[in-house]
């Protein structure tokens, strides 16, 4: 197979965006494309502003202001961008399907069958089509049936390349991956498809960190990776609950579980529990996955994950409740930080969301500041949730750009997400400004809580 010359990748979020970046970045000699349905989207990636990028990543707008316009562009020509290209990338949301079967479980694939078939309608030679968003097993063996299905007699290979970037440190992560993982088929068309993707990475990825698997082994990692880190966050958390009521701590805890080198320190941090598009969504399809083959014992074991998860979040909203003399009706609830974690602007199933929804059921006024993100996001997440009228969620949570604002005759603050600034506030204005007494509840064990007790707050940590 000649060399990768034109790549195009269709959807530009969160995956795909940072993605093509680096790759543009590191492959000068290749032209990559980025189209999108959504215009705005990628009117947002061309605009003049870098720091209005629809997507949010340190690092990221350097990178794009560098290869932006050379060899990385935004366009709605979806045709001309699968017209074009030898690679093509499937990076499209996959959310949790809504509605029928595999309702709340399975994922929604027809964002997915969409592109296929548009390429299986566009394309005029063969073509190597990968799947990039976080999908359930089996979408490269779906892909394969529409695309040989409908296409006009060329060849398509399909390959599976899980995204293991985390958000917030997505460019870090791309550039220096622990392991890209290539999954395709071991006959001859396949293999000479993994080793042009391959090339593709060697640029800047040393071989031995490129693994190729088959399609299964590749789909299956990606949903096992997510599975074993979100049971980590768990697993700690669980035993915060337990730290809570005894004396321990849950961070010494953490500390001295983490030196054992069989376990390691890192995703032992507990907190109001975990977020993001992927640990849910991907737990719920190895979920689907385990009881569509029969396996209910494997399928009630990683569902755990997933409820204790939910646990420790109406666990926080209880706590909140409950220290505000068991009501927080009409009381004003400041929340510091909305994105499911720091560095990013990404809300999607973010644990504020469920907190702010259990304090609504007990009617408190929210007061939401995040340095990243937008008000019209904040509302459209409660909204999604159909728990509350968009009215009554619009006239009891109030959206402010400044923490000081949030504050203002607040009875307790509620600390959601870990963004560094929270620390280092004038927390002596912040006391002064607020009701006594004056209540922290911090969900994610940052603030210095010596500190803040000898200015007189009351503060309340996961785990301790
Ligand atoms: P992820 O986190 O997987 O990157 P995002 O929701 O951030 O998910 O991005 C997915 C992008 O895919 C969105 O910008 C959406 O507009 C785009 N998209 C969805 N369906 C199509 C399609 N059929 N053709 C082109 N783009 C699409």
């Amino acid at each position: 197979m000649k060399g990768v010359k034109n790549i195009c990748c269709i959807g530009a979020g969160y995956v795909g965006g940072p993605t093509m970046a680096v790759i543009a970045l590191k492959c000068p000699h290749i032209k990559v494309n980025i189209v999108d349905i959504n215009e705005e989207r990628i009117a947002a990636w061309n605009g003049d502003d870098l720091d209005q990028l629809p997507i949010y990543e340190p690092g990221l707008k350097e990178i794009v202001a560098e290869t932006r316009d050379r060899n990385l562009f935004f366009t709605t020509d979806i045709e001309k961008g699968i017209e074009e290209a030898d690679l093509i990338f499937i990076s499209v949301n996959t959310p949790t399907k809504t509605y029928g079967k595999g309702k709340g479980q399975a994922a929604d694939l027809k964002y997915i069958e969409l592109c296929a078939r548009k390429i299986a309608e566009v394309a005029k030679e063969d073509k190597i089509v990968i799947e990039k968003s976080t999908l359930p097993v089996r979408t490269a063996e779906a892909l394969k049936s529409i695309l040989e299905n409908t296409g006009n007699g060329v060849n398509f290979e399909i390959l599976s390349n899980p995204e293991f970037l985390a958000e917030g440190t997505a460019v870090e992560d791309l550039l220096s991956p622990d392991r890209v993982l290539i999954g395709g088929d071991n006959t001859e068309t396949g293999q000479a498809a993994k080793n042009a993707l391959t090339e593709v990475y060697a640029n800047w990825v040393p071989k031995e960190r490129i693994l190729q698997t088959n399609v299964w082994s590749s789909e299956l990692s990606k949903l096992t990776a997510n599975a074993f880190l979100a049971q980590r966050i768990s697993s700690i958390n669980a035993m915060s609950a337990l730290c809570e009521v005894t004396e321990a701590d849950v961070d010494e805890v953490a500390k001295a579980i983490g030196m054992d080198s069989r376990i390691g320190a890192k995703f032992l941090k507990s907190s109001v529990g975990f977020g993001g598009s992927c640990f849910q969504k991907d737990i719920l399809n190895l979920v689907y996955i385990a009881k569509s083959f029969g396996l209910q014992e494997v399928a009630d074991y990683w569902e755990q994950v997933i409820i204790l998860n939910d646990y420790q979040k109406r666990r926080f909203a209880d706590k909140i409740i409950k220290e505000s003399y068991n009501t927080v009706n009409g009381k004003n609830i400041a929340f510091f930080g909305w994105a499911f974690k720091k560095d990013t602007n990404d809300t999607r199933e973010s644990a504020a969301i469920y907190v702010a929804d259990y304090l609504l059921d007990e009617q408190a006024d929210i007061i939401v500041y995040d340095p990243k993100v937008s008000k019209e996001q904040i509302y459209a997440d409660l909204e999604y949730l159909n728990t509350h009228s968009s009215e009554e969620i619009r006239a009891r949570v109030k959206v402010v750009s400044s923490p000081y604002e949030a504050v203002e005759k607040a009875h307790a603050i509620a600390v959601l997400t870990e963004w560094d600034e929270f620390i280092n506030y004038d927390w002596s204005k912040i006391y002064d400004a607020m009701l006594k007494p004056a209540n922290v509840f911090d969900g994610r064990n940052i603030l210095r809580k010596e500190e803040l007790s000898e200015i007189g707050f009351k503060v309340f940590n996961i785990g301790k």
